[in-house]
Order: structure tokens, then C-alpha cells, then sequence
């Protein structure tokens, strides 16, 4: 029977495209965001000691209390601000599961969300089954002098109207690697001051960022605190992106809200894997060891593409980083990328495709994204292989 599609825009995913193109081509897979090494042996064990020790039935709706124990306690020692662990932290089915439950709970006919372009690719979704609408507003695109994306407040403040119901952030932003700095919040606190615009801040690679910067939780500056759920995932610091555990905090009064949909949309998360995880993550090296270990790896792709004709642009943050090819071809983005993975073996990710409109001029800038959470050999082989290209 054919069903009257609310997302008729939407086919499969870019990342699930191009991860079967790298299969279908034996080709080296730096396109979809996840590692191929394994997490932690200490982690593994621990879920097994959960599972022996009998966690295996229903956690709390809200997640296992020892799991919010340790994000209220990060989260307060490193950004500052103390949330309630009863009312304000909601362990959830990863970030996805965060942001969906987010937008169903807060917003509706009639609002607009604000995103930054180019964005994650689950947002749109998210805003449209929520039955608002998306305002796009695009980031500057990179320049010969300042060679990362950066937001342009003036036009976020031009994109406000009063329909804003909320505004979506992501840093450290996928796909470019930007980092936010003070006078940023500076102006997102000036932009929603006297208004009742709500933010959600993504940051699920809150702990993958390099060159000894410090990240910035939306959660340090107590006017957005009230306003703000900010998301983040284990999956990125755990290296367990195939386990789906992530979490919400957000004051009491919009936490409410977002668990009267969380708990419809799963109820709860595998109780061995939170008990695993609050176990491991009390040992804070285990996510501050993060950049310095991220960075390695950066710097080897880098090093290595600069060997190449592509032109890397700088990564401050994510384990994604950006590459400039117009010396290699004038295609779209997408034609690249798949031709890239056809004739030389090495699968990325067209920037335009995190663009509401992939086939726009505007969302082409003759740049891809590579994603650099690999083993050394890993990169190594696909360095050879683009080399060549
Ligand atoms: N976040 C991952 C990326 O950006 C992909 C996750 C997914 O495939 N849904 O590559």
C-alpha cells in the first residue's frame, strides 16, 4: 500500500551510500564517521560484569542513576554548571534519539528552527516531523585567509523572526571541524537575550579537539544554560558509535518535557551498556586523553595529503577533516566523491550533501570530508592510494 510520505525529500542517508559504495569497490572507508579499531578491552569487560552482575532487565526511564552521577560531575567540573541528576540529565538512544525527542517535544506548526549550513544530516528530519520548518542560514565558507567555516552572527540575527522557536548549534561542528570561541557566545547569548528562543547545542565531539584549545559547552555560560538542551554521545569518546548511548541536559522544565517523548520513543537504553559506561567513564583520562590521541591522527592525514593534490583546510575539532580538490577536477562534490571511491579506491564525503540543497551552486565548494578515526596503517593506505589520484 503506498503511504502519504512526510518526508518525501528524504532517501538513504549519505553515509549509508557511501559506506556500501566503499564495500561494493573494496575501497578504504574515511566517508562515514566511525572507528576501525576497537574500544577499550577494560570497556568490553565491563559490560560483561554488568551483564553477569544481572543488568539486563529495564533501567530507569531516565537512564541508570550511576550514569548521570558521572555526566552531572563532568559536566560541572569541566563546563561549571551543576544539573540536577534526578531532573535535568536523560540518558538516551544516542544523539539521534536526543535531537529527535528534542524537536518533537519543543517545537511545531507554525515555529522555525535555525540551522547552520552546512548541518548534520538529522536535523532536517527531525524539524520536519515536528511540524515546523527549517531556516537555513549558510556558514562563511572557508577563505585563502581564513581557511575554516565560520558562523556570521549578523546573518542568524537577520533570520530571527517571531516565529524562532529554536536554534540548532553544533560544535565541534561535523562536517568542518570549527570549533566556537567566547565572542561567539558572546553574540548567541546577545542574539536570544528577551526572547524565548530555545537552543539545542550538539555536541557529541565535545572532547575531540586539538592544538590544546578548550571546548566550549554552551553549559558555561548560565543565560543559555536556561535555554538550552545540550546533547552529547558516548559513542564518539567511547569508540562505540554502534551502541547508541547518549544524553541530554537541559533544565527541569524542558528535561520534563523531552522525557514525555523519550519515553515513548524508546522508553530506555541497554542497562549493561550505561552500567559499563559509568563505571569507565569515572576515570576522567578516559575522555581527556581524547585530543592528544585524536590529534595523532590528525596530523598523520594531514601530513599525508599534503603529499597530494588536495588542499587540506585545518581541523580544530571533530575527527573529520576537510580537503579542497579543484586542482584534481571540476565535478560536484557528490561526483567526486563517488568517483574517488570507483577509480582510486578511498571513500569520503561530499560537503554539499550536509546542505539542504545538495545541488546547489551555493552548496558546492569543491571540498570533501575525510574522516581520520582510523588506525595508523588505515591512513596510511589511503594515503598511497591518493597519492596517485
Ligand atoms: N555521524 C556520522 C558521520 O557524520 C554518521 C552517522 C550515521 O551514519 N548516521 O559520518
Amino acid at each position: 500500500m503506498k503511504i502519504n510520505s512526510k518526508l518525501p525529500e528524504i532517501g538513504t542517508n549519505i553515509f549509508t551510500v557511501m559506506s556500501k559504495l566503499a564495500v561494493d569497490y573494496k575501497a578504504i572507508n574515511l566517508g562515514q564517521g566511525f572507528p576501525d579499531f576497537n574500544t577499550d578491552e577494560r570497556l568490553q569487560a565491563l559490560v560483561t560484569k554488568a551483564m553477569a552482575d544481572g543488568f539486563n532487565q529495564y533501567p530507569f526511564m531516565t537512564g541508570v542513576q550511576g550514569l548521570r552521577e558521572v555526566i552531572s560531575e563532568k559536566v560541572k567540573t569541566i563546563y561549571g554548571h551543576q544539573y540536577d541528576i534526578d531532573t535535568e540529565i536523560t540518558i538516551t538512544s544516542g544523539a539521534t534519539e536526543a535531537i529527535m525527542s528534542i524537536m518533537l517535544a519543543s517545537v511545531g506548526t507554525g515555529d522555525e528552527v535555525i540551522v547552520l549550513e552546512p548541518s548534520y544530516d538529522c536535523y532536517l528530519p527531525a524539524i520536519k516531523l515536528s511540524g515546523a520548518s527549517t531556516v537555513s542560514v549558510p556558514m562563511d565558507p572557508p577563505t585563502e585567509l581564513r581557511k575554516t567555516f565560520q558562523v556570521d552572527w549578523d546573518r542568524v540575527r537577520a533570520n530571527i523572526t517571531s516565529k524562532t522557536k529554536m536554534l540548532i548549534v553544533n560544535f565541534p561542528h561535523n562536517p568542518t571541524g570549527a570549533v566556537i570561541h567566547e565572542h561567539d557566545l558572546d553574540e548567541l547569548e546577545k542574539i536570544v537575550q528577551n526572547t524565548n528562543i530555545l537552543i539545542l547545542s550538539d555536541e557529541v565531539y565535545e572532547h575531540i579537539i586539538f592544538d590544546g584549545v578548550k571546548h566550549l559547552s554552551l553549559a558555561t555560560r548560565p543565560s543559555l544554560v536556561e535555554r538550552t538542551f545540550v546533547v552529547s554521545s558516548f559513542g564518539k569518546t567511547t569508540h562505540t558509535t554502534g551502541w547508541k548511548v547518549g544524553y541530554v541536559c537541559a533544565p527541569k522544565e524542558m528535561t520534563s518535557e523531552l522525557r514525555k517523548v523519550h519515553q515513548f520513543v524508546v522508553f530506555t537504553v541497554p542497562s549493561n551498556l550505561q552500567h559499563a559506561l559509568a563505571a569507565y567513564t569515572k576515570d576522567a583520562s578516559t575522555y581527556l586523553n581524547l585530543p592528544a590521541f585524536y590529534q595523532k591522527k590528525r596530523d598523520q592525514l594531514t601530513a599525508g595529503l599534503q603529499e597530494t593534490r588536495f588542499k587540506v583546510l585545518p581541523s580544530p575539532g571533530t575527527f573529520f577533516l576537510l580537503a579542497d580538490y579543484s586542482e584534481i577536477a571540476k565535478i560536484s562534490e557528490a561526483d567526486f566523491a563517488i568517483w574517488l571511491t570507483k577509480e582510486y579506491g578511498v571513500t569520503v564525503i561530499p560537503v554539499s550533501a550536509f546542505y539542504k540543497d545538495s545541488n546547489a551552486e551555493a552548496s558546492n565548494h569543491n571540498l570533501v570530508r575525510f574522516c581520520f578515526a582510523k588506525k595508523e596503517e588505515t591512513l596510511a593506505n589511503a594515503i598511497e592510494k591518493l597519492k596517485k589520484v
